[in-house]
């Protein structure tokens, strides 16, 4: 954090709790079908409901869909349908690359799916490959390479988590989860890296204790935990955010383990370390696109912290890379 911005910060975090929108008025329950209906209401009454069965332009308000979870099998993600002028993003962090599922609601209640959510912003997506394409062939440093891109919304002031209280890897204790969820946070907003470039961000973390609540739910607390997610995903954070004069402001925004289909480690770096992948490094990514970066290329940048695939026994992303503080410093 820079320190002269404390003051900004201050006032952002209290209007933290301010900057997001009313649940939208509830549509009066009705049992007999109504002859009026839209024919796009077609999605069944209860769990989850297929994205194909509610296509761009559904009114989400009229078909009570709002908190519903939409299940998208192309990404194999799923997201709940967000209150209208509200977007919710998920970005999932696996062995083979990347998943991404975002459904925006309009003010007016209609839903739309950003094939790409950085175009409904307003803010331009930010690519620099060329710079890093030169450097590739001498081989991959995170240092020389600095493609990077951004989602569209950021954090203003700060951003205060919670850890959750789903079950964890063994060992690892409630206090040492808020540790590495604490380093992990310091340095996105204190764009730590190894490359001597200096701080760019001016945003903070805070860390507020334990909570009942999970991820993925909008409830307005910014969740961390573990537990269930598909599998091959290592990670998914989960982004809602409302509309800002440049980008998107983020309301809330959750980040899940997958408690089941991976092992973990805090030690990447140990001789005895095997097909393990580091906490730390998983959570610095993921609170990466908390604060507004989206992936780059494994393939062309397997040493940014926003790379898109995750390798075990690696620590790689603890520390930014040239392009993942090149992507703050253009949000910040
Ligand atoms: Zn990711």
């Amino acid at each position: 954090m820079r320190s002269n911005l404390t003051t900004t910060a201050l006032i952002a975090a209290l209007i933290w709790g301010l900057g997001t929108l009313p649940a939208p008025a509830a549509t009066p329950p009705s049992d007999s079908p109504d002859p009026g209906a839209a024919p796009t209401c077609a999605a069944s009454r209860q769990g989850p409901v297929d994205k194909s069965d509610v296509p761009a332009g559904v009114d989400v308000v009229d078909c009570r869909l709002v908190g519903r979870v939409i299940s998208d099998e192309d990404s194999g993600l799923s997201a709940p349908v967000p209150s209208p002028g509200e977007t919710v993003s998920v970005e999932g962090l696996s062995v083979d690359g990347r998943s991404e599922l975002t459904v925006a609601v309009d003010e007016s209640g209609t839903i739309t799916y950003p094939a790409d959510h950085h175009a409904d912003t307003g803010a331009s997506q930010s690519v620099a490959v060329l710079a890093g394409l030169k450097t590739a062939s001498v081989g991959p440093s995170e240092c020389r390479q600095t493609a990077y891109r951004t989602t569209g919304w950021k954090v203003y002031g700060n951003f205060p988590w919670w850890v959750g209280d789903g079950a964890r890897p063994a060992g690892l204790s409630t206090k040492q989860f808020r540790s590495v969820i604490s380093r992990s946070a310091s340095t996105i907003t204190s764009s730590r890296n190894d490359c001597g470039l200096g701080d760019v961000v001016g945003a903070t973390h805070s860390s507020r204790g334990s909570t009942t609540k999970e991820y993925g739910h909008r409830d307005h607390v910014n969740v961390i935990d573990f537990g269930p997610l598909p599998r091959k995903m290592a990670g998914l954070t989960t982004t809602w955010s409302v509309k800002h004069a440049g980008r998107n402001k983020v309301v809330e925004s959750d980040i899940r383990l997958n408690r089941n289909g991976f092992a973990w480690t805090t030690s990447p770096g140990s001789s005895a370390c095997r097909n393990r992948i580091d906490v730390q490094s998983v959570l610095t990514h993921e609170l990466g696109h908390t604060f507004g970066l989206g992936h780059v290329s494994n393939r062309s940048y397997p040493r940014m912290t926003m790379s898109d695939v995750v390798e075990p026994c690696s620590s790689s992303a603890r520390l930014l890379g040239k392009g993942d503080v090149r992507g703050l410093a253009a949000l910040y």
